[in-house]
C-alpha cells in the first residue's frame, strides 16, 4: 500500500503595496574555500580568525564562536589564556564578535574589549533568520567541520527556542522550513544528529495552487535582530568594553589575543582577496496575520543577470521575521538575491520588483 502524502494549508500573505516595507540592501561576507578558521601568529600578536560565513553567519555562528575560541584556548601560542584575566580583543560587533564574546564569558575570561567601526544596522540585523547551511563555498574536504559546527550551532538554538537558555529568552523558535529538495536545504547532516528527517509534503494555497516540497518541521527560525538585541544585553550585564572606530592592523591593538571577527572587514585587515560580498535583497512585510506566518520557505530559480549585467542566482524566500519595538502584525521578510562581487554603487533595485513577482508567483496570487 502507498502512503498518501500529507497536504498542508498555507494561507498566503499578501503582497500589495500596503503590505510592503522596507527594502534592504546587505552583504554576505563569503569565503571560497570555507570560512577562515584558524590561528596565525602576526609579529608580537596571536590573531584567531573567525569570518566568511557566507549567508550562513547565523547558522553557524554560536557553533564556530565555540569551535575558533577552543582553537585559540587550546594553542600552543596561547599560553597565556590559562589565566582567564588575560586581556582579549574582538574585533568586529556583528553576531561572530558577539558570540565569540558570549563563549567567552562562558568559559570565565573576564578581560574582553570588543573593537567595532559600526554597532547598528549590519548583515548580522539584517539577515533573514533561516537555519540552513546555504550559500557558502566549501572545499569539499572541509564540509565535516563545517556540518558540526552547524550541528553545535543547532543544539543553541534548540536550547533557545525549549526555553533551556538563561541567558536567551526569545531570540528562536521551531518553525517548519519547507524547500524543494533534501540537498537544497543543506539540513540533511543534521538529520538523525539534531533533526528528524524531512517529509513530503504538499502545500495547499487554498486558491488553486499547490507545491510539493520537502518539510523539516524541527527548522529553527532565528529572530535576528532581537538575537542581536540579546547578545548585546548579555555583553553590557557582564562589564564588557565596547571601542567604537575602525582598526587598521592588527598591532593597533594593544591586545596580544585577538579574535577576528570582522566580516568583509578582513578583505582590508587580513588582506584576504578570497573573502567577497555576495550582496542580497530583502523586504520586509507590514499588516500580515501573525497565526499564518509560523513556517520558512527557501526556493531557487537558477542564474539570471542584474540590471547591472551581474550574474545572480535568484531564489525567494519567506521567514516569520519581527523586529523588536513594531506592531505584531508587521511580520514577515522576503528575498532571494544572491550577488557575488555586489556594490552599493551597483544596488540592482530592480530586484526588488522581481522579489515581489516571485512571491505573488510562487503562492499563485497573480
Ligand atoms: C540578505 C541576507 C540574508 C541573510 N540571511 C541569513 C539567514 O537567513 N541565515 C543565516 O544563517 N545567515 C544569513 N545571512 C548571513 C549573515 O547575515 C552573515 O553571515 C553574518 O551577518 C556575518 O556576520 P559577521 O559578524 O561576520 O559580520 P557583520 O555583521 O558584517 O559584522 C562585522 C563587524 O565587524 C566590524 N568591522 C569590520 N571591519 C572592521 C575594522 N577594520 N575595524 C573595526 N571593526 C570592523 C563591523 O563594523 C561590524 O561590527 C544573510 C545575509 C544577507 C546579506
Amino acid at each position: 500500500m502507498t502512503e498518501s502524502i500529507e497536504i498542508r494549508k498555507i494561507v498566503p500573505p499578501v503582497f500589495e503595496p500596503v503590505n510592503l516595507g522596507e527594502r534592504i540592501l546587505c552583504y554576505r561576507p563569503m569565503k571560497h574555500g570555507m570560512p577562515h578558521f584558524g590561528i596565525e601568529q602576526i609579529g608580537s600578536k596571536v590573531i584567531a580568525h573567525n569570518y566568511g560565513h557566507g549567508g550562513s553567519g547565523w547558522t553557524l555562528g554560536p557553533g564556530s564562536a565555540k569551535y575558533v575560541n577552543a582553537l585559540l584556548i587550546e594553542s600552543p601560542l596561547a599560553k597565556e589564556l590559562s589565566d582567564k584575566t588575560t586581556p582579549i580583543a574582538i574585533i568586529g560587533a556583528g553576531l561572530v564578535g558577539l558570540f565569540t564574546a558570549y563563549d567567552l564569558v562562558k568559559r570565565g575570561y573576564s578581560n574582553i574589549t570588543i573593537y567595532a567601526e559600526k554597532l547598528d544596522s549590519l548583515a548580522s540585523h539584517y539577515a533573514g533568520g533561516l537555519l540552513a547551511p546555504v550559500s557558502m563555498d566549501n572545499d569539499h574536504e572541509m564540509q565535516p567541520i563545517i556540518d558540526q559546527i552547524g550541528i553545535d550551532a543547532y543544539r543553541f538554538y534548540d536550547g533557545v527556542a525549549r526555553n533551556k537558555n538563561d541567558d536567551f529568552k526569545k531570540g528562536a523558535r521551531l518553525v517548519p522550513s519547507y524547500f524543494n529538495s533534501r540537498k537544497d536545504s543543506g539540513l540533511e547532516p543534521y538529520v538523525g544528529k539534531v533533526m528528524r528527517p524531512a517529509k513530503d509534503v504538499v502545500l495547499d494555497f487554498g486558491n488553486g495552487t499547490t507545491r510539493q516540497m520537502v518539510a523539516y518541521d524541527d527548522g529553527i527560525f532565528m529572530n535576528t535582530a532581537l538575537l542581536m538585541g540579546e547578545l548585546h544585553d548579555f555583553i553590557n550585564a557582564h562589564h564588557i568594553n565596547i571601542v567604537v572606530g575602525k582598526i587598521n592592523a592588527f598591532d593597533e591593538l594593544k591586545e596580544k589575543f585577538i579574535f577576528n571577527c570582522s566580516g568583509l572587514g578582513s578583505i582590508e585587515l587580513a588582506n584576504d582577496s578570497a573573502l567577497v560580498p555576495v550582496q542580497g535583497h530583502l523586504i520586509m512585510l507590514k499588516n500580515q496575520v501573525p497565526d499564518n506566518m509560523n513556517y520558512m520557505i527557501l526556493v531557487y530559480f537558477g542564474m539570471g543577470k542584474t540590471e547591472a549585467d551581474q550574474n545572480v542566482e535568484r531564489s525567494f524566500y519567506i521567514f516569520p521575521k519581527h523586529l523588536p519595538d513594531s506592531a505584531p502584525q508587521d511580520i514577515g521578510v522576503i528575498g532571494g538575491t544572491f550577488i557575488e562581487g555586489g556594490s552599493p554603487d551597483k544596488p540592482n533595485n530592480k530586484e526588488y520588483d522581481s522579489i515581489i513577482e516571485q512571491a505573488n508567483a510562487f503562492f499563485g496570487l497573480k
